[in-house]
């Protein structure tokens, strides 16, 4: 339920203790405890089976509490200005219920709608249309209009299964819905405009959120919903290997389903037919556009090694000297364009990306033709040139960033375009890669926030008009499996923002200090010796995303520790060893474990904006137009400078933290410790093994609570244990 206060517009989310008594004879009766609106959303959910629907959801901000009631039928709001109807959708979520008690969460979040001004252009439950119900949207919009080119590229990449888009975070809250018919909306502009446009993708599919992690096999909801784009080009990224299972989904699903529009030029699958490793998806696409552009793509993942060995990753020098890539260079067939994408930072100067090497290799057979590269896995928008007619992008993570670079300059001589020279009525891409170049080819690049106020702006159209059904349809297909897997289930009310990099590791605001280190001393506790001082270790690397101030539901447990490392101990270590193993681990190699080297930390100033702040609304309808607000999120600098984000922003503090974090309980209230358990996430037992030198070996080392209790299974107890207070009054950050 979304509602005001008195006319305090900054409250945007809240949870409700609905006082709910849920009937089966159909009634459900909410008491809301202040004045303001409220309403009921789809996501809401369904344990009692039945639809109902409530009315006189709308008070218009009377100071007077009022009370929600509706028989299992559809009831028009309210208010005649609504001319909205309450669908029959909201359900009483049982879930919830077992779990805090009969209440309801709820959020708003329309461009027109109640939580932003005033109530005279509301828009309450929706019928699955867009964006998952209850996510805030942003309340800003572009600086101006995209340049269009001869071929243009939309590029997304470590979606990280957040096609839910970001519940509780206005600048990133538009869903995979909304972005199916952003792209298809997209299309077709550049099909009338006489132009390509390719969507490209670049991998890390999974590990993330719940939607595509809570299945028993990651993926098995998530990716036909991410399916529903139709990309040109995509490539597979280090977190479709680390599970067997996974890569072989990959491999006898959507490698198949993707032919060869699925480019994995270094990664190769055991077959397990015939035992022999098979490329998992085709080694190069050579293709000829719309427009006629004849293109060569490769897509090569980094040189990683954590990968189940049921794949294999072929180093990029390697790979460069196989034969079917020197067949692809010398090809007889003309190449107007190379498009080199890989799951790879994209910038050359990055110590792990390989995609320079592949680069190099390609120039060294053809010294001018135009390359365009797409890089990801380092999860920051960043933008290289790598010569004149060489430049790629890299669009963030996690559904908050749609990368965007538009091409200008072929001609007959130079190519098979037959499109359009320079589309008309938009701007058109005017900067050389490098000053004073002397190909004829011109670049933009832009960052684009991945909400609805951007897709609306740049499609041209209305809140009212944008949608299609397709992307209405997926929305849907989002709301549907969430529901399935309880992601909404909320566990607690976390009181204030922490978040990882925005703040000095010591700060209270820092989540480490605020919600780790606390959550694993009070939860990661063996009954047997719970008496014991311990020290517990674990991997920052292994915390992925802040906590935002708001429910904190099951899917955040996903979002925040999408890994499961399980916890185990050495007993009885003498604390003058044990005390020293932090200082240890941190002067030590950053990362010990395969898969959080891959974690690269990213180098951008602001990589985890908080929740946006959202200042009263003050427009609507009408496609959104540049706003004086400025919100906190992504300031990019890149190597063209700092004019690339789509939306403008005030910069986030990026603070690196330490490799480690350690954790104390159970310690005396005066003194020291003689000896002490240590704790410690099962990757790192070798070197913890190593500091603490001889007398310490595997033999002496046991799982702590029992060998299936990990990293994933302290912040849910936690929250349930810590966070209670306002569990049914819960607001977001800055809203
Ligand atoms: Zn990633
Ligand atoms: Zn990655």
């Amino acid at each position: 339920m979304c509602w005001h206060r008195g006319g305090d517009y900054s409250m945007q989310f809240c949870v409700f203790n609905a006082n709910a008594r849920l009937s089966v004879s159909g009634f459900v009766q909410i008491h809301v405890p202040h004045p303001g609106v409220a309403r009921l959303r789809q996501s809401q959910a369904c344990s009692i089976g039945e639809a109902l629907t409530s009315e006189s959801l709308y008070n218009n901000g009377q100071a007077a509490p009022w009370q929600v009631s509706g028989p299992f039928a559809d009831h028009t709001i309210g208010k005649e200005n609504v001319g909205q109807k309450m669908k029959s959708t909201c359900f009483l979520n049982g879930l919830i219920a077992a779990v805090i008690g009969p209440s309801l969460i709820a959020a708003c979040g329309h461009d027109q709608d109640s939580c932003y001004g005033p109530q005279n252009n509301v828009e309450y439950v929706r019928q699955v249309k867009r964006m998952q119900p209850g996510a805030p949207n942003a309340t800003y919009g572009p600086k101006g209009p995209l340049e269009w080119g001869q071929i243009n590229f939309m590029h997304t990449t470590d979606t990280h299964g957040w096609l839910e888009g970001h519940l509780k975070q206005p600048n990133y809250g538009a869903d995979w819905g909304d972005f199916v018919t952003f792209t298809r909306r997209m299309k077709q502009t550049a099909g009338n405009m006489g132009v390509d446009l390719l969507l490209v993708d670049t991998g890390d599919l999974h590990d993330g959120t719940g939607l595509s992690d809570a299945t028993p096999e990651d993926g098995v909801l998530s990716m036909p919903i991410f399916d529903e784009v139709a990309f040109d080009l995509l490539t597979i990224g280090n977190h479709e290997l680390y599970v067997s299972e996974v890569a072989y989904q990959m491999f006898n699903t959507w490698a198949r389903k993707w032919g060869d529009r699925y480019v994995t030029s270094n990664v190769q699958i055991r077959n397990p037919a015939t035992g022999a490793f098979e490329y998992v998806g085709a080694t190069h696409r050579y293709f000829t556009t719309d427009k006629g552009l004849r293109v060569m793509a490769f897509g090569v993942l980094f040189d990683f090694t954590g990968n189940s060995n049921a794949s294999r990753v072929i180093k990029a020098a390697d790979m460069v000297k196989e034969a079917w890539f020197a067949d692809a260079l010398h090809t007889t067939q003309p190449v107007d364009l190379f498009v080199l994408f890989g799951h790879n930072a994209v910038s050359p100067r990055d110590k792990g990306s390989t995609l320079k090497t592949v680069w190099d290799a390609i120039r060294a057979v053809h010294p001018t033709t135009p390359v365009s590269l797409f890089g990801g896995h380092s999860h920051i928008r960043d933008f290289a040139v790598y010569d004149e007619t060489s430049v790629g992008i890299e669009a963030g993570r996690y559904c908050e960033t749609i990368g965007w670079v538009a091409m200008t300059g072929f001609d007959a001589r130079n190519s098979g375009y037959k499109g359009i020279a320079n589309p008309r009525g938009v701007p058109n891409p005017a900067r050389p890669a490098k000053t004073n170049a002397t190909s004829p080819f011109r670049y933009a690049r832009r960052y684009l926030d991945w909400n609805r106020n951007t897709f609306i702006y740049h499609s041209h159209q209305q809140p009212g008009t944008y949608d299609y059904h397709s992307g209405s349809r997926v929305t849907g297909l989002i709301t549907a499996a969430r529901e399935k897997l309880r992601l909404g289930d909320v566990y607690g009310c976390a009181p204030q923002s922490w978040c990882m990099e925005c703040a000095p590791f010591d700060s209270p605001q820092n989540l480490f200090p605020g919600v780790i280190v606390p959550a694993v001393s009070k939860i990661v506790v063996q009954p047997a010796r719970a008496d014991k001082a311990r020290i517990i270790l674990g991997n920052t690397g292994s915390v992925r995303y802040d906590v935002p101030k708001g429910p904190f539901t099951y899917d955040d447990n996903f979002i925040v520790s999408p890994f499961r490392d399980v916890f185990r101990y050495l007993k009885d270590v003498p604390y003058d060893k044990a005390q020293k193993l932090i200082r240890q681990l941190n002067n030590g190699r950053a990362d010990k474990r395969s898969t959080l080297v891959s974690m690269a930390v990213p180098q951008d100033a602001c990589t985890n904006p908080t929740a946006g702040h959202l200042g009263r609304r003050e427009q609507h309808g009408g496609p959104v137009r540049r706003q004086e607000v400025v919100t906190p999120g992504y300031v990019t600098k890149d190597d063209w400078g700092t004019d690339g984000d789509d939306t403008n922003h005030t910069a986030v503090p990026f603070m690196r933290n330490p490799g480690y974090y350690e954790a104390r309980a159970g310690f005396p209230a005066e003194g020291s410790p003689e000896v002490v358990d240590v704790v410690f996430y099962d990757f790192i037992e070798k070197y913890i093994l190593q500091y603490l030198g001889s007398g310490f070996n595997a033999s002496l080392v046991d799982c702590y609570i029992d060998c299936n209790f990990t990293s994933q299974d302290f912040l849910l107890p936690y929250a349930k244990a810590v966070w209670q207070d306002n569990i049914n009054d819960c607001p977001i950050d800055g809203i």
